[in-house]
């Protein structure tokens, strides 16, 4: 399969440039993806440094691709969202998240939240809170489990809409945060107006940290800004020591990111979680 595979791809080069070559395969392939079982999710670890625990974990899907090798998501989620595709890829996203949530569950893990990235089109169909409920049902599984991450592009979109969803989404029971916080803007206007249980500070602020003055002042304000506002904050993409005293001396506990460890394979996650947690 695999020989034949690279065939076809060598016919395409004869007649077309490179990048649109491979922007049409690839979308053709896309379409086929999700049959093929040929997408996976990892899980990222999320640390409470104060109490030395995994709390959580971040699902974030990858597509291994016959021939091109396992593809991270920028270089497939806007083709998707292009083509159609994500509705029915975000969804499998949900079911496949509910499904390791429940294995948790069955393995005595019973603390692990899971984040899951829900893209623009995602949201604003009408029956994503109803399609959660349904999920978490099959599984037997607690909503608060479960948190959607929205970034600040999704909720741009209008105030009305945007809030019913939210309310739609906490009436199931599961959290919302806001990814990339201050990556956006408006900001602190949909703090005011909707409901939302927790932000993620970017990376960008992190790696800000040792090449900013600035830095320090951004990060520490999103941490107070948090606390003022009851809301959890989660650091993501921490690499260093540094990192990470600057976090625990502003007391931000929940950490995400390398220092700890990359986005696992489920069984990885399950096997990384036993081991930090000694359980
Ligand atoms: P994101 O939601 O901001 O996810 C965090 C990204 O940072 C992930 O990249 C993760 O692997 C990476 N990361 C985490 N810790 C570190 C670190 O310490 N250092 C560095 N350099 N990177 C770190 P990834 O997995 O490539 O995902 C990229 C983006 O794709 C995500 O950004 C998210 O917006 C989107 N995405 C991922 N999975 C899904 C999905 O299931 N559905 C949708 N709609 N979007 C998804
Ligand atoms: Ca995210
Ligand atoms: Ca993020
Ligand atoms: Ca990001």
């Amino acid at each position: 399969v695999k020989k034949l595979g690279r065939a076809n791809y060598q016919f395409f080069s004869e007649s077309l440039h490179k990048d649109s070559r491979r922007q049409l395969s690839l979308e053709m392939d896309l379409h086929k993806a999700l049959e093929r079982n040929e997408l996976v999710l990892h899980f990222q670890p999320q640390i409470d440094q104060t109490r030395n625990r995994v709390v959580g974990a971040e699902a974030l899907i990858r597509w291994q691709h016959p021939v091109l090798g396992t593809l991270a998501p920028d270089k497939f989620i806007p083709l998707a969202e292009k083509m159609g595709l994500i509705l029915p890829i975000g969804d499998w996203v949900l079911k496949e998240v509910c499904r390791v949530a429940a294995l948790c569950q069955s393995l005595a893990l019973t603390e692990i939240e899971f984040s899951i990235n829900i893209s623009a089109h995602q949201f604003l169909l009408d029956s994503l809170a109803e399609n959660i409920h349904q999920y978490l049902e099959e599984h037997a599984l607690p909503s608060a489990l479960l948190t959607v991450e929205l970034t600040e592009s999704v909720l741009v979109k209008d105030v009305e809409t945007t809030a019913a969803i939210l309310t739609q989404l906490r009436d199931v029971g599961v959290k919302v945060s806001i990814d990339d916080f201050g990556t956006g803007y408006s900001s602190l206007s949909y703090l005011q107006q909707f409901p939302v249980d927790e932000l993620k500070v970017d990376r960008s602020f992190l790696t800000g940290l040792s090449q900013y003055k600035n830095a320090e002042a951004i990060v520490s304000s999103i941490i107070r800004l948090a606390k003022d506002l009851g809301l959890k904050i989660v650091a993501e993409g921490v690499e260093t020591e540094q990192q990470l005293s600057f976090l625990r001396a502003k007391e931000c506990s929940i950490i995400q990111g390398y220092y700890y460890a990359k986005p696992l394979e489920a069984e990885a996650l399950i096997a990384f979680i036993k081991t930090f947690n000694r359980v």
